[in-house]
Order: structure tokens, then C-alpha cells, then sequence
């Protein structure tokens, strides 16, 4: 059975904001026999266009999904594992623990150090910009949701800073394909755990700087600041009222800018290498990250410039309900490839769990045909 606290496709109903789009094009919404059908591989999904896919799915699967069932505890028991939820017990040999890598937002805990006159939002409690007093917005973290927030925040009229520390840049189309194709075609997102360089490091990457538009659009730090987006270093320390950032930003540019570089080369080495150069568009580089000729140091938070921080530093799982001893002391599972360290517990959805693409919807397919085969496998020991 498949139990879930709320309903089908809980995460997308209630922990995203109003505007979002996914950032994975239409033709890689993609469950096990499932997939995108629709007028327009190339788009991207609204919530509701996502929420609708995965209820059909649910459906069409005949998954025996139980709603509105919080599982609050899981338990080593003699043969397997007791589940102790809100709707009752249960026991069974096997558990494979599907509870999402963005249970909760991660915030730095110098958080505690902001003025009281400074609201305070993160990505769960953000759903647009009416909802944020007016004046200036300190953005914090310049991933995927923090490049979205500052766009959407900075459109809305408020002056925004956008505090940025280290960051995967990437452009939305490359050489006429979505960076995303180009991801899939050339292997890089099928890259095994096992074969990745520094696989802790791997599974603490930052998500793209990549928005999902209509018109497909690139946005990285040159069209925010373009747009009048005021970019700052990492946020360091808040001291006495006021943040402070750090002054490594040529750094932090520099370093992406390479990585970026680096990944194109390597699409371009595959596409020569696998004669493909004549379907896609001829290659190009783009303009270097620039920096501002003197990024500001410190933002008095007690003066009245900033009125909001939105948190856009990352997000964290939440295994509180699991009482096997499998979580490190930063509150990560221990697992080898989703088996994980006690006889018949499962994880899926990860990052980098068993491919470089396991923590996105079009990931699981694979990872949870192994998954399942190793599953069987114990249930016939
Ligand atoms: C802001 C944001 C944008 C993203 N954009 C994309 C994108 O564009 N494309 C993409 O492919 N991926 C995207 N992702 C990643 C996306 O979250 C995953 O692809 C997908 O949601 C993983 O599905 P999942 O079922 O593993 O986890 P989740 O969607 O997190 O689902 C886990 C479920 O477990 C339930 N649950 C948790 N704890 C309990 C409990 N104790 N008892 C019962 N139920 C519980 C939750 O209610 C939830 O419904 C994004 C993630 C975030 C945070």
C-alpha cells in the first residue's frame, strides 16, 4: 500500500508558489507507463497541469494509495517493520520510503540574528508577490527558486537584492535544444552513482538556474542585473542589524562560468562524436557572468531599505517519523544506490540516488525498476 499524509500529489498542491512552472519540458513527465501526450512536448507544466498528471497517473496505475494517512513512526519489528500512522498500525516485510527530498525549507541559522521588523518568508510560505509587504526584498540563495523569486519579485516593483553563492548556471536552449535534451541525449543525466567523481558532493549540488516559460527563457544573473536585480555576495553573518556578504563574487562567477563551459564542451564532444551535429544548432558560448564593478558589502536590515527576506537556500527531507537508526547527524539517509543500511528498507526520489537525474520525476522510472527487482529479491530470501 502506499501511504500519504495527504492527497495524491501533496507537494505540488501545498509546497510550491502560485507561478511555478517545472523546469523539466513536458515530454520528460514521464512515470513508469506513463507520459506526457499533450500538444506541447517542448512546454512546461503549471502546478495544476502537474497535480492533474500525477492524479491520472495514480488513477490509471490503480495505485492502492491511502490519503489522509501520516505515517508517524517506522520501527524495526521481528520480521520486518511496524507503521504506526494516524489511521492505525501496520506490518509489513518491506518499506520504501518515498517521502521527498524537500520536506522543509533549510535555512541558515543566522536567520535568528534578523531585525523583528524584517518579515521573513521561504519558499513554503511564499505563493506571490501580493503577499509580501512593499520595499525592498533580500533575496537569499541564487538556485533555481531563488533566480525565479528575484524575477517574479523584482516584476511586482520592489527593489530586490539577490544574495549569490555557489550556483549552477546553464542557458534553457543550447545550440537550438533544451539544455534538458541535451542533459538526456548525451548521457550526462544518466551518469551512475557509482560512477561519479565525489558522490557526496554530487548529491549536494545546488538545482540550475532554469525557469520553465513559453518563451523559454534564459534566466541567469546577467538578465537579472540587466533587469535592475542588485546582486550581492554570499550572505556571510548578520551582525548588529546588518547582513553582511561575503566579497568572493568574481570567484563565484568565474567558477560557474567554467562549469558551464565545461558541460557545453562536453555536449559538444558527444553530439561530433555521435554524428549529431547536423540536427542541432551550430555551438556557441555565452557572455561571461559579470560582475558588478563594487557589489555592496553590507545592507543596514534596521533602516526600512529591506522589508523582506525570502529563503531560497535549499531544502531539506524530514525523517523525524523514522525510528531505524539509517539518518547521519545532518539528517540525511544512509543508503548505497536507495538500498538503504537495514535488511528491506527502500528509498526513492533522492538526489543522485542511483543516476545524476534520480531526484526528478522523469528519474524515478529507472531507479525504481532496480530498486524493486532487489526488493523481490530479499522477499524471496
Ligand atoms: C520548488 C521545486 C521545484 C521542482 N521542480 C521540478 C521540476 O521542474 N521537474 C522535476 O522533475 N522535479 C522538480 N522538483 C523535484 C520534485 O520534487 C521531484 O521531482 C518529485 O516531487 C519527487 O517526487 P517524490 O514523490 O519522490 O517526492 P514528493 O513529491 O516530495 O512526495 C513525497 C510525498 O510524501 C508525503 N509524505 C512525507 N512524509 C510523510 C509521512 N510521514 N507520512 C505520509 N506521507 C508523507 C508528502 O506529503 C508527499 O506527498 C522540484 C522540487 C521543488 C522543491
Amino acid at each position: 500500500m502506499v501511504l500519504e499524509r495527504g492527497e495524491v500529489a501533496d507537494s505540488w498542491r501545498r509546497e510550491r508558489w502560485d507561478s511555478l512552472r517545472l523546469l523539466t519540458p513536458n515530454w520528460q513527465s514521464r512515470l513508469p507507463g506513463y507520459r506526457y501526450e499533450g500538444a506541447d512536448p517542448d512546454g512546461f507544466m503549471t502546478m495544476g497541469e502537474v497535480i492533474e498528471f500525477i492524479s491520472l497517473y495514480a488513477m490509471s496505475s490503480g495505485a492502492p494509495v491511502r490519503t489522509h494517512t501520516t505515517v508517524t513512526s517506522v520501527r524495526q519489528a521481528d520480521t520486518g517493520y511496524q507503521v504506526t500512522t494516524n489511521q492505525g498500525d501496520f506490518r509489513c516485510r518491506t518499506v520504501v520510503l518515498a517521502s521527498g527530498a524537500c520536506n522543509a525549507p533549510s535555512v541558515p541559522s543566522l536567520r535568528q540574528a534578523v531585525p523583528a521588523t524584517v518579515q521573513c518568508f521561504t519558499p513554503f510560505d511564499y505563493r506571490n508577490p501580493d503577499h509580501l509587504p512593499e520595499g525592498g526584498v533580500l533575496i537569499v540563495g541564487a538556485s533555481a527558486t531563488g533566480v525565479q523569486l528575484a524575477d517574479e519579485i523584482h516584476r511586482s516593483g520592489r527593489p530586490v537584492t539577490l544574495s549569490v553563492g555557489e550556483h549552477v548556471r546553464l542557458p534553457r536552449t543550447y545550440r537550438a535544444r533544451d539544455v534538458l535534451w541535451w542533459m538526456d541525449a548525451s548521457g550526462v543525466w544518466n551518469q551512475r552513482y557509482d560512477e561519479v567523481d565525489d558522490l557526496a558532493r554530487a548529491r549536494r549540488l545546488p538545482s540550475p538556474q532554469l525557469v520553465g516559460t513559453p518563451q523559454r527563457t534564459t534566466l541567469d544573473l546577467n538578465a537579472l542585473s540587466a533587469s535592475g536585480v542588485e546582486i550581492v555576495g554570499r550572505l556571510a553573518a548578520v551582525r548588529d542589524g546588518r547582513a553582511l556578504f561575503s566579497g568572493g563574487l568574481p570567484n563565484q562567477f568565474a567558477l560557474a562560468d567554467l562549469k558551464m563551459n565545461r558541460l557545453l564542451d562536453a555536449f559538444d564532444e558527444w553530439a561530433r562524436t555521435h554524428a549529431r551535429d547536423a540536427d542541432v544548432g551550430r555551438p556557441e558560448r555565452f557572455e561571461p557572468t559579470r560582475a558588478p564593478r563594487a557589489s555592496r558589502l553590507n545592507l543596514d536590515l534596521r533602516n526600512g531599505e529591506i522589508r523582506s527576506i525570502v529563503w531560497a537556500t535549499g531544502f531539506r527531507p524530514d525523517y523525524r517519523w523514522l525510528d531505524v537508526p539509517v539518518v547521519d547527524d545532518k539528517g540525511y539517509l544512509r543508503h548505497d544506490g536507495g538500498v538503504v543500511d537495514a535488511p528491506g528498507l527502500y528509498a526513492l526520489g533522492l538526489p543522485v540516488l542511483r543516476r545524476r537525474k534520480s531526484s526528478f520525476i522523469y528519474g524515478v522510472e529507472d531507479d525504481a525498476h532496480e530498486l524493486v527487482d532487489h526488493l523481490a529479491g530479499y522477499l524471496t530470501t
